[in-house]
């Protein structure tokens, strides 16, 4: 099966007439994880595990319940995280993407170790500023949402840009993950919004500002940077964060969370796996 799998795939990178085998092979499920403690715990689960690389990315290709997963250490923050996933669809065609890992509270309701799926992931860090001249200060508050997706003209003259661009999670991904709310005793498992940018807020007023303009419940480096290229696939994509920190409810950064997240991820794919969706 491993020996089978390595040669559709080598033949697939050296021409397009062998993507068609490749096809006819089961397709993967990725889970991306940003930093080794993201992405190490739930890839010692895999069976059969191989190792692949594309630049700084680690793909570990194995398998859950006899069905093909691969693990993804993105490395943190949008670039990479848009890069990996691009590779990742190109060289493995995912039936399904889950980008996972630690973020940080935006809702005082949430304390560390509570688990947020994805029902909607936005990019916080994509925003037009006021029109200010010199000695005019710099205004973050009245700052706007740029929807860099919204035409291919010019972001900066276009009122239709100045919205929030919101990627939803999968339905059947987000279903797997409501169904196995009860494995996870660490902390609540709720539905919310994920929002990203390349920017860690310690300002719990620019916190609050992202919460009700939002409606962000964490925030991380990654997950709109993996769903706006997932959506540009059209391949099923779903964020799933726990908080390691909260800075609204002074939630204390704890790195255990990272483990956590990625036992109730594993009980999430093994879920999806059973489902009709992972067939
Ligand atoms: N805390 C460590 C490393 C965190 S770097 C340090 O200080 O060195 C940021 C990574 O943690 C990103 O992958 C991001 O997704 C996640 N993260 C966790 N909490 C976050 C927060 N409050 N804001 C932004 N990113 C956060």
């Amino acid at each position: 099966m491993g020996i089978f799998l390595l040669i559709v795939l080598g033949a697939c990178q050296s021409n397009s007439q062998s993507s068609a085998e490749a096809e006819t092979a089961q397709r993967p499920i990725i889970v991306q994880g940003p930093m080794p403690i993201e992405a190490e715990e739930f890839a010692q689960r895999l069976e059969n595990v191989e190792e692949e690389t594309s630049g700084t990315f680690v793909f570990y290709k194995g398998t859950l319940d006899g069905y093909p997963v691969i693990v993804t250490k993105t490395g943190k923050g949008m670039e990479n995280t848009a890069a990996a996933t691009a590779v990742a669809i190109e060289r493995y065609n995912p039936i399904a993407i889950i980008n996972q890992g630690t973020s940080g509270g935006h809702d005082s309701n949430l304390d560390v170790f509570d688990i947020v799926l994805g029902k909607r992931t936005v990019n916080i860090g994509s925003l037009k500023t006021a029109n200010k001249g010199e000695g005019e200060g710099i205004d973050p508050t009245i700052w706007k949402p740029m929807d860099l997706m919204a035409s291919e003209g010019s972001a900066g003259e276009d009122p239709e840009a100045e919205n929030i661009r919101y990627y939803d999670g999968d339905p059947e991904l987000l279903s797997s993950a409501n169904a196995v709310k009860d494995t996870y005793t660490k902390g609540k498992v709720v539905e919310g919004t994920i929002g990203s940018a390349d920017v860690w807020n310690n300002e719990v007023d620019r916190i609050n500002w992202f919460h009700k303009k939002y409606g962000t419940s964490v925030e991380e480096m990654e997950g709109a940077a993996g769903a706006q290229i997932a959506a540009a696939y059209d391949v099923p994509f779903l964020g799933i964060r726990v908080l390691s920190n909260n800075k609204v409810n002074d939630g204390q950064y704890n790195p255990d969370t990272a483990a956590a997240n990625q036992e109730y991820v594993y009980e999430v794919v093994k879920n999806y796996i059973s489902s009709d969706a992972g067939e």
